[in-house]
């Protein structure tokens, strides 16, 4: 009698795990997906037509060595509004980020002695933003 219970739910089961589903990618092979440029809008756009146009870095967003920075050339900071936060790494086994403001016009020092100067560029306006 435990035999034909067992048997049963086990039937049961198989009957429930029978369905399955139809995966096939060859039914839409003629089909692409859409080009992302397509299908974005406003700032992800922006970036994406900068990027196709060979500005890998339209923000200003990477991060780079500081070279010399000192206070005759200081390290330029390239930044969409008149002010930035920056980071320094002040020394190369330093495992924190030394953060300071930048205001246009006004170079400042970090505590290990690198100048900073703020470079200001256009930002992109908002209403002009590639549909
Ligand atoms: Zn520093």
């Amino acid at each position: 009698m435990a035999g034909v219970v067992a048997r049963s739910l086990n039937m049961a089961v198989r009957t429930a795990s029978r369905r399955g589903i139809h995966v096939s990618a060859a039914v839409r092979g003629d089909h692409d997906m859409t080009d992302p440029i397509e299908h974005a809008t406003g700032v992800e756009k922006y970036e994406l037509l900068a990027k196709q146009a060979g500005n890998d870095d339209p923000f200003f967003l990477k991060s780079y060595s500081r070279g010399a920075a000192t206070k005759e050339e200081p390290c330029i900071v390239n930044a969409m509004d008149t002010f930035r936060l920056v980071g320094c790494v002040c020394h190369e086994d330093d495992t924190i980020i030394k953060w300071m403001w930048l205001c246009e016009g006004a170079p400042k020092r970090c505590a290990c002695g690198y100048w900073f100067s703020l470079k200001v560029h256009p930002a992109p306006e908002k209403f002009a933003m590639p549909l």
